[in-house]
């Protein structure tokens, strides 16, 4: 057993677990269209969604109030209001990659399971995805 079901078994996580991330064409949009908005900044969002037959699907994003930062994906996890859902987030680089930082890293494996990092110049092809390890992960566009 490894250590990801021995957690799952522990908390009873299973309701959680997907195999296959589906991501709205809206979301897509709306990310790039934050993204350029926020240059020379990063903006960053949460992902809504749902887990149905083993599809985490996203469908919208949730913004902190008042977060703007120039030094990576830092968020006060104390300041968030009660979560409905922690599927994930997404935030912009304002440069030409869209790899995770050290600190990135550290937010991912915290604040869920699916996040993005889209970066300059803010198209479709700029955004990368990565599981709470900092892993790429596939998505599909739907
Ligand atoms: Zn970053």
């Amino acid at each position: 057993m490894d250590f990801d079901k021995l957690l799952s078994k522990i908390f009873n996580t299973d309701k959680y677990h997907f195999e296959e991330v589906h991501i709205d064409q809206e979301v897509i949009d709306s990310i790039i269209y934050y993204a350029q908005n926020a240059d020379p900044f990063e903006f960053f969002a949460l992902f809504d969604g749902s887990i149905k037959k083993k599809i985490l699907h996203i469908d919208d994003l949730l913004f902190l109030p008042g977060e703007t930062s120039g030094e990576g994906a830092v968020i006060k996890t104390g300041m968030l209001p009660l979560m409905k859902s922690n599927w994930g987030s997404v935030h912009s680089h304002p440069g030409p990659t869209a790899l995770p930082s050290g600190t990135d890293l550290t937010t991912f494996a915290k604040m869920g399971l699916f996040h993005m990092i889209i970066c300059r110049p803010y198209d479709q092809n700029c955004i990368l995805a990565y599981n709470r390890y900092g892993e790429f992960t596939e998505y599909k566009i739907i």
